[in-house]
């Protein structure tokens, strides 16, 4: 079966360890109420590479706003500067030189300390997006039977859009199969990891044993 998850009631948070209200998130899907990391309902285990990514997003996050801070502070401490660089200017020209330079050095730096913290928030939206293609990928493959991008959003607390996007990349990277049913509807599935480890060798044994089955046709028409 395919997690039900609940958003009603509260929930252990992977980051700050409280029983948290989850909030929707228009770009990270789900997000805990307290101390905004993000979460995903109907995914319980405390450790392994799901925790990882969103640990990582978590952290990303946090210093996205400590840049922005940054970059704010460095704005607003060059207006003063450039001030007095420009009196400076008139009265004492090596000094009004030096004082330009701090300022827009401080400028640049407000400049760059904000793309950094574009590239942040890149990174979080990406290690989300990681965490939760590992996740559905876990939860379609250990589900019984095939399963349409409807289900997965009803059961994720998604919407039907993101869950389809999710599913296809998941498809696309060789993770899940897609189906289409009788009546037109295309279903997703896939095998379990234990499954999909056994088949692969399976497979590999079969491709050792073809050139040698080969290579005994050859010798069978030589003779
Ligand atoms: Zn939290």
């Amino acid at each position: 079966m395919f997690p039900m998850a609940s958003v009603a009631d509260l929930r252990p948070c992977p980051h700050c360890g409280g029983q948290v209200k989850y909030e929707a998130d228009p770009q990270l899907l789900w997000v805990c109420g307290t101390c905004g990391g993000p979460v995903i309902p109907g995914f319980r285990a405390s450790s392994g590479p799901i925790i990882e990514a969103l640990s990582g997003a978590k952290r990303a996050k946090s210093s996205t706003f400590s840049r922005r801070f940054g970059s704010v502070a460095l704005a607003i401490a060059f207006w003063p500067m450039a001030a007095s660089a420009a009196f400076l200017l008139m009265v004492y020209l090596p000094a009004g030189i030096l004082a330009g330079t701090t300022a827009i050095a401080t400028l640049i730096g407000s400049f760059m300390t904000w793309k950094s913290g574009v590239t942040k928030i890149a990174e979080t939206k990406r290690l989300t997006e990681e965490a939760w293609l590992l996740y559905l990928s876990e939860a379609v493959r250990n589900s019984d039977r095939a399963i349409s991008a409807e289900k997965v959003a009803e059961a994720a607390q998604i919407s039907v859009v993101r869950a389809g996007e999710m599913l296809e990349s998941l498809v696309r990277r060789g993770d899940l199969d897609l189906n289409i049913t009788h009546e037109g509807r295309l279903t997703y599935s896939g095998e379990a990891a234990g499954v999909r480890v056994a088949r692969n060798v399976v497979d590999e044994a079969a491709e050792l044993e073809e050139p040698a089955g080969e290579e005994a046709k050859a010798r069978v028409v030589k003779q």
